[in-house]
């Protein structure tokens, strides 16, 4: 093996996807390891070769996250490995991101590293809110402070009076809780109550809010708009520019009312997709998942585990679970999932799929399969569904036990859930059941109906099937390619 590898430490910006520098990009699809944090672009592992891993080394969801200690001693194993390693931060790598404490850390180890700047969030976020940070009549300079110690602490490593007494603008990374004692201690250092202030939430990315205040009004503005992290905090004449420089429109959704009918369990991602994109989101949820009662499988029979939703994947752990299993008992089995919704499922539970087609229907995990030996399969999936895959698989000459986990029954809808439906510019369709479902509980649609948004092919024909053309069909067949389609069409109109 050659010598230890790279370690690049880069920024993907601050939320935006256009805004990722072309190093980054170029990077994510060489890299062999990518190391990542959660506060970076949803599409920005998209690029990165099928074989690389990805490893998730943030925080989980406000909650405990990876030990520095931890993150230092993977970079350095798969360095010394001879692997390509991207480490990438939200944002710049170097402001609040601790990639110094990183690049110290390779220093010593004697690895080599290379460092790519990126957007950060302080004048990115800013920015997308028309506050430029520096204005030749309004700041000189600019600061970027850490808001996240509590400024009431006597051992705060931050010099508030001198922060007060500043001459340019001040930007505060984290902290959105801590708005209230911030002002405070920048007034009490002699700032004017009058001091122009904005916190910016989301900057750059779908939903971005702006909230315009006052040093003496921030807490409370914060407070009643509730806004939360990630947000930064503008402190100077400049934030008053936002209301003349606001320059973002509105959400390209804004307007137009979307039903989801994906059953009430499954629907929040999508409905909080949708709600971000500026739309109004109808839940009309036409299925519900049941799971059916049954003995966890024995895995070790079988050399392929076909999972075909995420569902499946849940229901099949808590079978496992219900006899103390768990992830180890899928060790020696070849998994395949369906689509990328399927697979996201499996990683929730440590298991990484095997084989994910390129296409997500039950005909493109058959041409995945095509080249992988095997004799015994279980199919784990719902109880109603179309045959193509175990039929495909048995004239292969393979052994194929189908494994029903759920079933789909119809959601009951009220009356005026049912007329708002009728009345939505657009419903949206992720399964055929959805279909059968939702048009049996609606009924007929008018003639100036809603229009119709499949997720793929197998949906738009259970749609013909009902006399109905599909106006809006997804070009890639999960939650991202049918938000994708939709805001296609709504951009056409
Ligand atoms: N290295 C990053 C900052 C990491 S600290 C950078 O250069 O941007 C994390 C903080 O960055 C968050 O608490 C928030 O204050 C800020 N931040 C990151 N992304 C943001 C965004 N899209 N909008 C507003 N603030 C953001």
């Amino acid at each position: 093996m050659s010598g230890p590898g790279r370690v690049f430490l880069v920024g993907a910006g601050p939320g935006d996807p256009g805004l990722m520098t072309a190093r980054a990009l170029e990077l994510i699809s060489r890299a062999d390891v990518i190391l990542h944090d959660r506060l970076i672009p949803a599409s920005a592992l998209d690029g990165a070769r099928p074989e690389a891993e990805l490893l998730y080394v943030g925080k989980q969801g406000g909650g405990a996250s990876m030990p520095q200690e931890e993150i230092d001693r993977l970079l350095l194993a798969r360095a010394r490995e001879g692997r390509t390693v991207v480490r990438l931060k939200g944002g710049d790598p170097f402001v609040f991101g601790r990639g110094g404490e990183e690049a110290l850390v390779l220093r010593a180890a004697g690895i080599e590293f290379e460092v790519v700047p990126g957007v950060t969030a302080g004048v990115a976020a800013a920015a997308y809110a028309g506050i430029p940070v520096t204005h030749r009549d309004r700041a000189s300079a600019v600061a970027l402070v850490t808001g996240h110690e509590d400024p009431g602490k006597p051992e705060s490593a931050i010099d508030w009076p001198a922060l007060a007494a500043f001459p340019g603008t001040l930007v505060f990374y984290m902290g959105v809780r801590q708005l209230g004692r911030i002002a405070e201690r920048l007034v009490a250092g002699g700032r004017s109550p009058e001091e122009p202030a904005a916190v910016v939430e989301r900057g750059t990315l779908p939903g971005q809010r702006t909230v315009l205040a006052t040093l003496a009004t921030l807490a409370a503005r914060a407070e009643e708009t509730q806004l939360r992290a990630p947000s930064i905090t503008v402190v100077g004449p400049v934030a008053t520019l936002g209301e003349e420089l606001a320059w973002l429109g509105e959400p390209p959704l804004t307007g137009s009312t979307v039903a989801v009918t994906r059953a009430r369990a499954q629907a929040s991602g999508l409905a909080a997709r949708l709600r971000e994109l500026g739309a109004t989101v109808l839940e009309t949820p036409a299925i519900r998942i049941v799971p059916l009662p049954g003995e966890a499988p024995d895995l070790d029979r079988y050399d392929l585990l076909c999972l075909t939703s995420p569902n499946g994947v849940a229901l099949l752990f808590e079978r496992l679970a219900g006899t103390g299993r768990d992830a180890r008992a899928l060790a020696g089995t070849t998994v395949a999932a369906i689509g990328p919704g399927t697979a996201r499922a499996l990683r929730e539970h440590g298991i990484v799929a095997d084989v994910v087609p390129e296409r997500f229907v039950a005909e493109g995990l058959v041409e995945a399969l095509a080249e992988i030996p095997v004799r015994r399969i279980l199919i784990a999936r719902a109880r109603e569904a179309r045959d193509v895959l175990p039929d495909a698989l048995r004239a292969r000459g393979a052994e194929v036990d189908v494994l029903p986990l759920y079933e789909t029954v119809a959601e009951a809808l009220s009356d005026e859930e049912r007329a708002a439906a009728r009345a939505a510019d657009y419903v949206t369709f992720t399964s055929s059941s959805t279909v059968r479902f939702f048009l049996d509980a609606v009924g007929e649609l008018e003639r100036d109906r809603p229009r119709l948004v499949s997720i793929g092919p197998v949906t738009s024909t259970t749609l013909r099937e009902r006399g109905l053309e599909p106006d809006v069909e997804a070009s890639e067949h999960d939650i991202d390619g049918l938000v994708a389609a939709l805001l296609s069409d709504a951009g056409e109109r």
